[in-house]
Parts: structure tokens; C-alpha cells; sequence
């Protein structure tokens, strides 16, 4: 059975992509059978697997909207090894025409059922917002991963999105939940983010992941080359926190 997750956060910038596509990687180089899907129009993810998204005969979006199935629609990620299901502008129209659709927050969900037997874990690269898009990546879900910056805002940002995931499970998804707190572009230098790091470990406990990802530099040049960090460098300081970081989600998912 596929565990699936969602990285959500609806501020931009805050490295849900970079996570999805280092997490991704590492899953695979771990021997796990690994799918990321794209959910954000601007096809960040796609990109940085070194799959060309203006290249695409079909997408995310053709199966959200019913004109391909999850066969037709999925990629291998040439540098990564995962399989992908990639995205690129044409997602943007979707977020109009699936209000249109039936069971219009469950597309996903729907799409990947019959393929639960291929994949050990499945990735949600969700944009920037709490859309339909968003939606329908929560609907799919058994958790979801919250990458954030340890900065003096970020508590605050945190609560608009707690709020969403307990609505999505009152009403939509009941396997929904928390699976934990992600601290990225890290910087132990900075007494602030020490202090906010602190604060998260206080307020959310196990629930913040041991695994700290460092701001570094490799994992921001990787994307322009097609690679994850975790292969473009993977003796970087980066790389090795989303290895760590990787470890701990196989560890978690036998717990869950
Ligand atoms: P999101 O998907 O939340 O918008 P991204 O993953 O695209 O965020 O990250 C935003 C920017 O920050 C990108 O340019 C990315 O390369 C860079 N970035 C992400 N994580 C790190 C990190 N740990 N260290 C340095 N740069 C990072
Ligand atoms: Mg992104």
C-alpha cells in the first residue's frame, strides 16, 4: 500500500518543492518505489527532476480533468529515478474546470487508487495557496510534511494552514493528518531561528522532524541543472540533512 503526503504550505518560497524533489530521490536511492506528483502550475518540480515541462504530451492536469489515466500521464525522472507525474502551465486552467467535475476535490485521489500496489510512498508538490488544487492534494493524502523557515513569522502562517488540515479532515479526508514540521534553510547562526527552532520543538514536539535542513547553496544550484541535490551533491551539507530526513519518513510511515 502507498503512503501518501502532501508538503503544503501556502507561502511561497519556503522550499516545499526542494523538499519533494530531494525527499523523492533519496526515497528512491533508499530502494523505495517512489511517485512525486506536481501540483503547481509553475512546474518547479518537474524541472528540477530534469523532466522538460514544456515538452509534455500529458500531464498532471489531463488526469485531473479525466482525459488521462496515471499510465499515460507518468514520467521517469531521468536524474532522480522516482517516477513523476509531472506539471506545467496547463494546470492553471484546471483549478476553473474541476468545479465543474465530480467529486471535484477527490480527482487525485481517485487517480492514484488504482495504482496504491506500484508505490511504496507517493509526493505531493502542492502550490502556493490553499486552492483546489491544494484541496485535492489533501483529499489524496495519509499525512502531510510542513516545510518552514525558522523565522519570527512563521508560527503565525502555521495556524491558517492547522485550520485548513482540520477542516479537510472533519469533512473530507479522515486519514488526514500532521505527519510533522520541517525546518529548512536553516542557518544556526542566527540566534532568531535557534529561538523559534526551540519555540517549534516546545509547542509541537515529536511532531517537529530530527533531521534540520541547512541553508546551502548546492541545493539551490541544483534545480538549474535538472538534478535533485541529493544526486547533484551528495556530499553536501544539504544533501546529507534530506538523506537523514528521508531515513526518518521510513522510520515514521512503520509507526503510522
Ligand atoms: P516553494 O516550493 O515552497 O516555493 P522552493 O523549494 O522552490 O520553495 O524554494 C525556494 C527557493 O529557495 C528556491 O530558489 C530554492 O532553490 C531555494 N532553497 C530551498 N531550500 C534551500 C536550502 N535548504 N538552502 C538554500 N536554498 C534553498
Ligand atoms: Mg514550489
Amino acid at each position: 500500500m502507498a503512503r501518501i503526503f502532501c508538503v503544503a504550505n501556502q507561502k511561497g518560497g519556503v522550499g516545499k518543492t526542494t523538499t519533494c524533489v530531494n525527499l523523492a530521490a533519496a526515497l528512491h536511492q533508499a530502494g523505495q518505489r517512489t511517485l512525486l506528483v506536481d501540483l503547481d502550475p509553475q512546474g518547479n518540480a518537474t524541472m528540477g527532476s530534469g523532466v522538460d515541462k514544456r515538452a509534455l504530451e500529458k500531464s498532471v492536469y489531463h488526469l485531473l480533468v479525466g482525459l488521462a489515466g496515471l499510465e499515460q500521464a507518468r514520467a521517469t525522472s531521468p536524474s532522480g529515478g522516482f517516477d513523476i507525474l509531472p506539471a506545467n502551465r496547463d494546470l492553471a486552467g484546471a483549478e476553473v474546470e474541476l468545479v465543474d467535475l465530480e467529486r471535484r476535490e477527490n480527482r487525485l485521489r481517485d487517480a492514484l487508487k488504482a495504482f496504491d500496489d506500484d508505490y511504496d510512498f507517493v509526493l505531493i508538490d502542492c502550490p502556493p495557496s490553499l486552492s483546489m488544487l491544494t484541496l485535492n492534494g489533501l483529499c489524496a493524502a495519509h499525512g502531510v510534511i510542513i516545510p518552514m523557515q525558522c523565522e519570527y513569522y512563521a508560527l503565525e502562517g502555521l495556524s491558517d494552514l492547522v485550520n485548513t488540515i482540520k477542516k479537510v479532515h472533519a469533512n473530507l479526508n479522515r486519514d488526514l493528518k500532521i505527519i510533522g514540521l520541517l525546518r529548512v534553510m536553516f542557518d544556526p547562526r542566527m540566534t532568531l531561528q535557534q529561538q523559534v527552532s526551540a519555540q517549534l520543538e516546545g509547542h509541537f514536539g515529536d511532531k517537529v522532524f530530527r533531521a534540520i535542513v541547512p541553508r546551502n547553496v548546492r541545493l539551490a544550484e541544483a534545480p538549474s541543472h535538472g538534478i535533485p541535490g541529493v544526486v547533484f551533491d551528495k556530499s553536501a551539507k544539504g544533501a546529507q540533512a534530506y538523506m537523514a530526513f528521508a531515513d526518518e519518513m521510513i522510520e515514521r510511515v512503520r509507526t503510522l
